[in-house]
């Protein structure tokens, strides 16, 4: 009985061996035997998945024609994708000493391999990531020149490909952040193709170059996770009326929160989003005038179309804010809590699909393009209802007709 058992266990195990040792020669063979993707065959260059020519070399690359045109591209010295770790990064940076003045002379000197417009690309590799940096401005050209002196080497070491759009608002009018970021992208996509954008308050310093500047799927990013003016506490989204529309579910997000760890409920100082999720939720609404809400309306259409906001670097990504007074011409809009309770029931009708603007000028600088726009003003219904301190909960009841107020 006992030789009977022996020999059933032994038998057992040599055929589990068997079936682990075939197992792991069919993955060795699918592994190094795989042919050419069949996707990749005869598609432009511009379409050339830069993840497969990682994956599967540049020779996977079917036609004489697309090698060529490859290899004779000036970005591609060896033909190869920039390492999905950046090798030139140096950690936590020291943002103390940063704030002494510069000129621009000596910025631009420091940065001799910035191209006319703001425009990098990695000299040595192709990058993984195309990113359009829009900055909304006006009159903060001090704290511009020191974003600029300070995170320009940063992406550079981040092996990005990018350029810098600064949208400045003309005249002295109510300031319109959202409508800037707007017109960034729609001037980012008359330029090029760009796989994602970043919305990049002037004031905010990075202190970890690990926190990469890339996009991430399958979500939008917040960037600007931490911040010492709010003592580098997470900064979430508070309603002060109901939101009404479907997919808000904020009190779930805070249950999960409680349970699990943070879950991100602000969009605001610097975001990411890619070129295809800026299109599902129409951009951002045009609506906010002067300070406040235009960021949480962006995290309202988001977060109606079942995404989340991600934070791939954690407590990498804080930031310093350059301090600064509240302008005038930027009061806080005190209507914003009653627009956004309609966030998403005004996504596909209002937003980058509505957007006007003009532009009035249009420069490229050496560290950066200036694209001075007029966003135009608000209705006199809206500047009043924006203005007036009324209740928050007074507001709550009232619909603007955003039809005719942009
Ligand atoms: N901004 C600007 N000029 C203004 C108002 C705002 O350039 O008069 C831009 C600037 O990029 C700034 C962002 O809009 O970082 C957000 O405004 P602010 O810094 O006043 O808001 P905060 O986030 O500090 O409350
Ligand atoms: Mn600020």
């Amino acid at each position: 009985m006992w030789r009977i058992w022996r020999w059933t266990h032994w038998t057992v195990w040599r055929i589990c061996i068997l079936f682990a040792l075939s197992l792991t020669c069919v993955s060795f063979i699918l592994r190094y035997n795989h042919s050419m993707p069949t996707h990749l065959e005869n598609r432009a260059l511009s379409f050339v998945d830069l993840e497969d020519v990682a994956q599967y070399g540049i020779d996977s690359l079917s036609t004489a024609e697309q090698r060529e045109n490859l290899n004779s591209t000036e970005l591609i010295r060896n033909s190869y994708i920039c390492p999905s770790r950046p090798k030139r990064l140096t950690g936590k940076l020291n943002v103390q000493g940063i704030f002494s003045e510069h000129t621009w002379a000596e910025i631009i000197e420091k940065n001799a391999d910035i191209s006319e417009g703001g425009r990098y690309a990695p000299p040595d590799c192709i990058a993984r990531n195309r990113v359009a940096i829009i900055i909304p401005l006006r009159n903060r050209d001090s704290q511009l020149r020191v974003l600029l002196s300070h995170m320009h080497p940063i992406w550079k070491r981040q092996d990005i490909q990018y350029r810098v759009f600064v949208i400045t608002q003309n005249g002295n009018g109510i300031f319109n952040r959202a409508k800037l970021l707007n017109a960034g992208v729609a001037e980012a996509r008359r330029d090029a193709i760009y796989d994602c954008y970043v919305f990049h308050d002037v004031d905010l310093l990075l202190e970890d170059d690990r926190c990469l500047y890339w996009c991430h799927e399958p979500n939008p990013r917040l960037v600007a996770s931490l911040v010492d003016k709010f003592s580098y506490v997470p900064l979430s989204y508070r309603a002060k009326c109901r939101i009404v529309e479907q997919g808000n579910d904020l009190f779930e997000k805070t249950m999960r929160s409680i349970l699990w760890g943070p879950v991100i409920t602000y969009f605001g100082g610097v975001s990411m989003i890619t070129a295809a999720q800026f299109d599902e939720v129409n951009g951002l609404s045009n609506l906010y005038w002067g300070w406040g809400g235009e960021d949480d309306d962006l995290f309202l259409r988001l977060s109606a179309l079942g995404y989340e906001v991600d934070n791939p670097y954690g407590q990498k990504c804080s930031f310093r804010m350059i301090r600064h007074d509240h302008e005038s011409a930027n009061a806080e809009n005190e209507g914003r809590h009653a627009l956004l309770r309609h966030a998403s029931k005004r996504m596909q009708n209002e937003g980058y699909n509505t957007l006007r603007y003009k532009v009035e000028s249009y420069k490229e600088e050496r560290l950066y393009t200036n694209i001075t726009v007029d966003v135009g003003h608000p209705s006199k219904y809206m500047t009043d209802f924006i203005s007036k301190a009324a209740e928050a909960w007074f507001k709550c009841f009232i619909e603007v007709p955003w039809r005719t107020s942009h």
